[in-house]
């Protein structure tokens, strides 16, 4: 039997240690006779993983579990607050950040409004001073910082942890995103886009849990959607998958979309388009409601069409009504091709209405073959503006927990001051 050196774990020993791991640490096994039951592992090796594991302070042996007749099992919990995690969630309109424990929870969060359009140096700038302020107002923070997570609104090649021409952030192409924060806080950093985290954000502690294969869409300024299949977030080759606004559905070269393409969904249903319309709308004085919201502020905004449609506007009504057939129309063709268990409707347009909601799930159930849709639900997102920090939290911590990453930083006890461990392993 080869000796196991004391700092870091052979080989072989890496895959059960992670297995063990994501059981306890995603709370699905809380014993270790649960772990066995669920891993498959035989009792000695389950009982020298969580050895180890307690012996590097990731777990825990805390109080006595529930006795099913013989001696009460000890529980064993994931030791979250042994670290904490920096995210923000970018989008075009807005900027949320928060501190998290290891587990994800939020122990401080703040949002304000933000344009994605003044450039990576105002808005990362901005970040670093929400980050600093929400680490000032607590006296004492859980352990050190392990790692931070960047979701931006746009498509980003996640092993770079680069934006790749995104339509809606000029002077944000290829700029080094993971690089900026991994000098400043000296921490693995990775960056994903906003749907992508928000899909694992619902997906961990939000509507989708338990839910194997997911579609999440996010109708915001524009249209994104986030895919769990097969209970894994699924990124694509590259990291572009789920880029569903710039599907083509309209052959009308009068209709050109901010990628330069003519007829996407998102140049008709996102909420950039709902706004002009609302404001056509309102400048042709069909809609009173619209007309005021216009004199007000100068401008109608997407939710200023949600609000009319609440107070049953019939103009604000039929423009959503008319986008959540758009949008409903391209997730039969997903449900066709895909055939998720949930899809899950998010962001700042369908946060504040009905009609949206009502329209995309009627045309999905009509327009998708009947085997498709038999058990399909279709539901608002739970966590609302939340799901995109929870779900950054959730992608650095998975990440720092991954094969790939745990062998590099394993043997120092922590991942503080590794930024390199980002560089090397950022699994699709
Ligand atoms: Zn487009």
């Amino acid at each position: 039997m080869a000796v196991r050196d004391a700092s870091l774990p052979g080989d072989e020993t890496v895959d059960s240690l992670v297995m063990v791991l994501d059981e306890v640490r995603l709370s699905r096994a809380r014993s270790r006779s649960e772990l066995v039951a669920r891993t498959g592992l035989s009792r000695a090796v389950v009982a020298q993983r969580v050895g180890e594991l307690i012996e590097r302070g990731l777990v825990s042996d805390g109080s006595l579990g529930p006795s099913t007749g013989g001696r009460p099992p000890r529980q064993l919990s994931f030791r979250a607050r042994a670290g904490h995690v920096l995210v923000a969630d970018l989008g075009a309109t807005s900027i949320d950040v928060a501190l998290t424990t290891l587990d994800g929870q939020i122990v401080a969060h703040v949002d304000e409004p933000a344009d994605i359009a003044a450039g990576p140096e105002a808005c990362l700038t901005r970040a670093d001073e929400l980050f600093a302020e929400l680490r000032d107002r607590r006296r004492q923070l859980p352990g050190d910082l392990w790692g931070v997570g960047i979701g931006v609104p746009g498509p980003v090649e996640f092993r770079t942890g680069r934006p790749i021409s995104p339509p809606i952030m000029p002077g944000w192409d290829g700029y080094p995103v993971r690089e900026r924060f991994a000098e400043r806080y000296g921490a693995p950093v990775w960056v994903d886009n906003d749907v992508n985290i928000m899909a694992l954000g619902e997906w961990r502690s939000g509507v989708a849990v338990g839910h194997r294969d997911v579609v999440v869409v996010k109708i915001g300024t524009g249209i994104g959607a986030g895919i769990i299949s097969d209970g894994r977030l699924h990124r694509g080759a590259q990291g572009s998958a789920g880029d569903v606004g710039h599907i083509q559905v309209l052959d009308d070269p009068t209709v050109v979309c901010r990628c330069g393409n003519p007829g996407c969904l998102e140049a008709l249903a996102g909420g950039a388009a709902l706004a002009r319309q609302g404001e056509a709308a309102a400048r042709e004085g069909r809609s009173e409601r619209l007309r005021a919201a216009l004199d007000q502020r100068g401008h109608v905004s997407a939710e200023d069409i949600a609000r009319a449609a609440s107070f049953g506007d019939p103009v604000a009504v039929a423009l959503l009504q008319a986008a959540g057939r758009r949008v409903g129309l391209m997730l039969a063709s997903v449900v066709n091709f895909f055939n998720p268990s949930l899809i899950v409707i998010g962001g700042g347009v369908a946060q504040s209405g009905d009609q949206l909601l009502a329209a995309i799930r009627e045309t999905v159930y009509r327009r998708s073959l009947p085997l498709a849709t038999r058990d399909l639900l279709v539901q608002r997102s739970s966590l609302g503006g939340k799901a995109g920090v929870i779900g950054a939290a959730a992608m650095v911590v998975d990440q720092l927990f991954s094969r790939e990453a745990i062998v590099r930083w394993m043997g120092e006890g922590q991942p503080t001051g590794m930024p390199e461990i980002a560089v090397a392993a950022s699994s699709l």
